[in-house]
């Protein structure tokens, strides 16, 4: 069987441990850290799939190597999709991860957004590979929920302590920052956007 030899654009081992589990289980696949000769790219598309083929078409161009990348944004109802495609700095250029909650807490409080109906919130990642001959294969990942009154549980990062995910399987009572890393892991909108482009790719190599 062929592998799959992709440079990733992410610098978090987690988040490559965790796209190498979900790609390698459905092909044989190899990821390459990112050379560190490849700047960061400004991601300042409008869409989640614009900043992702951003990421992805900068280290193909680079290394002349598949690349695969993501990019994720938290879409409230209540804030017309906001932070969506702004979360990573919606406190800021240089937020952290507890000024972004902050400050989606205060946004929330702001249009009186209390019940869970005005709070209700969905997790989008788009995944892409780009390849050299200039294609590319992308697919989407979405878990819906709800965004808690205040912070809940120690696990986790990003606005994990405030996103209640709806899913059957798991308590509708729990944050993502409560459920155990495995249980995120198989119900998150990153876990469903590189299963569904583990598919795509299979169907290509
Ligand atoms: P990125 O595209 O992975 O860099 O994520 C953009 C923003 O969404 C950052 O503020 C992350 O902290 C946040 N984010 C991404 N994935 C998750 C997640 O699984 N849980 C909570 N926050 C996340």
């Amino acid at each position: 069987m062929t592998v799959l030899r992709l440079v990733t654009g992410s610098a978090n081992p987690h988040k490559v441990a965790e796209i190498e589990a979900i790609l390698g289980g459905a092909l044989r696949v190899e990821l390459l850290p990112r050379p560190t000769s490849v700047p960061d790219v400004i991601e300042d598309a409008e869409t989640l799939l614009g900043n992702a083929r951003l990421k992805a078409r900068a280290i193909c161009d680079a290394t002349g190597m598949a690349a695969v990348a993501d990019d994720t944004g938290l879409f409230v109802h209540a804030l017309d999709g906001a932070p969506g495609v702004h979360s990573a700095r919606f406190a800021g250029s240089s937020a952290t991860d507890d000024e972004n909650c902050d400050r989606l807490l205060a946004e929330l409080e702001r249009v009186g957004a209390t019940t869970s109906e005005a709070r209700r919130a969905a997790f989008r990642t788009v995944a892409i590979v780009a390849f050299p001959d200039g294609s590319e294969l992308w697919a989407e990942g979405r878990i819906d929920g709800e965004i808690a009154a205040q912070r809940q549980g120690n696990g986790g990062f990003g606005y994990d302590p405030l996103f209640v995910p709806h899913d059957a399987t798991v308590s509708s009572l729990e944050t993502f920052a409560e459920l155990g890393v495995s249980e995120k892991n198989r119900i998150s909108h990153r876990a469903r956007a590189f299963t569904a482009l583990a598919d795509a790719l299979r169907t290509r190599i």
